[in-house]
């Protein structure tokens, strides 16, 4: 069974791709990719369950802090390939954290939307049957009538009605 020693092994980058050539481990820039990914994987996702076992990771690895999953991740690829593949991680990895402001918001979601401040009250004089009173809008229609009005009557009960008019 010769044949075996020769077939040609998987990237390392978990590509699928078989590399060329006996002493490789990566296919030609496919060990930026796999720095790239992990590198983005520990800062804004999660470690998925292939490198978790290829590296050697604690199963508790995505629920760690940042700092500490970089750690981590930089000692195993220092093991598992070599310190100079480890420390293209380590700054990867830093550089991503430090945009997505150091973990606390990854750039994927959606910018915040700015808090709408309440609207003021539209004070206005509002008669209900034989009586004005000072009342303040409560709604509007489509068409921007209002259609419902509150008014302190006069034994200082408050009170919404649709059944008004405005003076
Ligand atoms: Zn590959």
């Amino acid at each position: 069974m010769t044949k075996t020693a020769t077939a040609p092994r998987a990237c390392a980058d978990n590509c699928g791709l078989p590399v060329k050539g006996r002493k490789s481990t990566f296919l030609q820039g496919h060990d930026q990719r796999l720095v790239s990914t992990l590198a983005t994987t520990t800062t804004y996702g999660e470690l998925d369950a292939h490198w978790i076992e290829r590296l050697g990771l604690s199963a508790g690895v995505n629920r760690a802090d940042i700092q500490d999953r970089i750690n981590e991740v930089a000692d195993s690829l220092r093991r598992v390939f070599t310190p100079a593949l480890a420390a293209k991680y380590v700054s990867a990895a830093h550089n991503r954290w430090a945009k997505a402001g150091r973990g606390t918001a990854a750039p994927d979601e959606p910018p915040a939307q700015e808090p709408q401040a309440p609207a003021e009250p539209e004070r206005v004089k509002v008669k209900v049957g034989r009586w004005t009173y000072d009342g303040v809008i409560e709604a509007r229609d489509e068409a921007g009538t209002p259609i419902a009005v509150t008014y302190t009557d006069g034994k200082g009960n408050e009170k919404t009605v649709g059944k008004f008019s405005l003076v």
